[in-house]
């Protein structure tokens, strides 16, 4: 079998070497070859000193981005990892391949895998990893994903009891996983523009997890992600060891409790979904033994994840584009409720157009799951859909109470622009897919032209 081993690392060593050559990216069918020569292959792989794995719904790219980047520079380097590659199996076999050399000994310090959640009872026992970083298990994409239990079910199997977790005390799904394993939780206080219960139409986590009587919430920051105690059985969220307890977006700092005392830290992002990231990196270092001056040091230098937002201003009036990720409720209801809490009079383009999925017939299914409940507001005075999807989305903005004449849609989407009311709005929200990026592009073009008309 050893013979197998070294077959597959050296035919992976070989493609990947032959595929930089030729410019193109090597970060997945190198390992996907190794494992169809040694499927044992990510066992066999020598392990290296540290390996700390990054799963959960949303933000793992960026929260293993950030683990490797302050290994990096808090004195574990060299680091491996996936940072560029696939997280199923073709991806991880492929980093481990490159965190040895060609005889097969290890020559990184610490590896970093970001994870796919359906992945880790199979990938996580083989790569024996000593830390699991979970974000959070929310809904996701409902063909991919099902529901947030089943995907749960997958992770609470995964067999490796010596393996921390590092876990979100306020999502309180992903915070049972793994009973018996040894954990640390992070989390974040009451903070302003909480509220007293989940708000979306989705409640992931409606009921108390011991004795399946409803849940109450102390405070809830977004989605079902808060503090939660059962009026029944006296059930209460995990206490965070570590725990944000004020963020000052103005000196760009978060404060952070653990173990009786309080730091001040630098925020890395202002998204509150960020702030949980960090403090996940923050409890990981910390429990590694690297001094506060280190990790603040390191968390200083990092730079902040790319913004899925961009905005700029044109005759007196804020654009601001988005990323929204179709297919996927919670994503696209986190938007609409930055659209509603955001200050002035709004006008929204719509351009979730999902299009790789539009010869589907049934997988419009999560457009009934969001929020479109958030966009009917006296202060958004227009709702503009454009894209494939357009009529899907206005018959959810009509059931959701959308007065008719609000909604504009129309079969060419750079000429329904025309319409689209520049006149007593203070900001403009252009919602965009991933799918739709060029649209968009040319979408922004035009609004400004017809911005600066208007100031002229
Ligand atoms: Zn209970």
């Amino acid at each position: 079998m050893q013979f197998r081993y070294y077959c597959a690392l050296w035919s992976a060593k070989l493609i990947g070497w032959g595929m930089r050559l030729l410019h193109r990216s090597a970060s997945y069918l190198p390992g996907r070859v190794a494992l169809r020569i040694c499927p044992d292959l990510m066992r066999r792989v020598q392990k290296a000193p540290l390996v700390v794995a990054v799963s959960g719904t949303d933000g793992k790219t960026t929260t293993s981005n950030l683990t490797a980047d302050m290994m990096q520079l808090c004195g574990f380097a060299p680091v491996g990892g996936n940072r560029y590659g696939s997280n199923t199996e073709g991806g991880v076999a492929t980093a481990l391949v490159n965190s040895v050399n060609w005889l097969g000994r290890c020559r990184v310090r610490t590896v970093v895998l970001e994870v796919d959640e359906h992945y880790t009872p199979i990938i996580l026992p083989q790569v024996r990893a000593d830390y699991l970083l979970v974000t959070g298990l929310f809904r996701d994409s409902l063909q991919r994903n099902a529901h947030p239990e089943y995907v749960f079910g997958k992770m609470d199997r995964v067999d490796c009891p010596d393996m921390k977790l590092i876990l979100n005390a306020d999502e309180l799904r992903s915070s049972g996983l793994l009973k018996n394993n040894p954990r640390l939780y992070f989390g974040a206080g009451p903070l302003p523009g909480d509220t007293d219960r989940p708000e979306n139409l989705i409640d992931d986590m409606p009921y108390c997890p011991r004795c399946g009587k409803r849940l109450g919430y102390d405070y809830v920051h977004y989605a079902h992600v808060g503090r939660a105690h059962c009026p029944s059985c006296g059930f209460t969220s995990p206490a965070p060891d570590f725990c944000v307890t004020a963020i000052d977006t103005a000196a760009n700092t978060l404060r952070l409790a653990h173990g009786g005392g309080e730091t001040v830290y630098p925020l890395v992002n202002e998204a509150l979904y960020n702030i949980y990231n960090e403090a996940a990196v923050i409890a990981l270092f910390t429990d590694l033994g690297v001094a506060e001056d280190t990790i603040r040091a390191g968390l200083a230098q990092i730079k902040p994840p790319e913004s899925r937002f961009s905005a700029w201003t044109a005759g007196g009036v804020q654009v601001v584009k988005v990323l929204a990720k179709s297919n996927n409720s919670l994503p696209v209801s986190l938007l609409f409720d930055h659209v509603r809490k955001s200050p002035g009079r709004k006008a929204v383009i719509l351009a979730v157009d999902d299009l790789q999925e539009a010869h589907s017939s049934e997988r419009i299914a999560w457009i009934y799951d969001a929020d479109y409940e958030f966009l009917v507001r006296d202060d958004i005075v227009q709702i503009m859909v454009v894209g494939a999807r357009r009529y899907d989305h206005v018959v959810r903005l009509l059931l959701a109470g959308c007065p008719e004449e609000k909604i504009v849609y129309g079969e060419d989407e750079l000429a329904t622009l025309d319409e689209l009311a520049v006149e007593g709005v203070d900001s403009i929200f252009l919602l965009q897919d991933n799918t739709s990026y060029d649209l968009g592009t040319q979408a922004e073009k035009k609004i400004r032209q017809l911005l600066e008309a208007r100031k002229s």
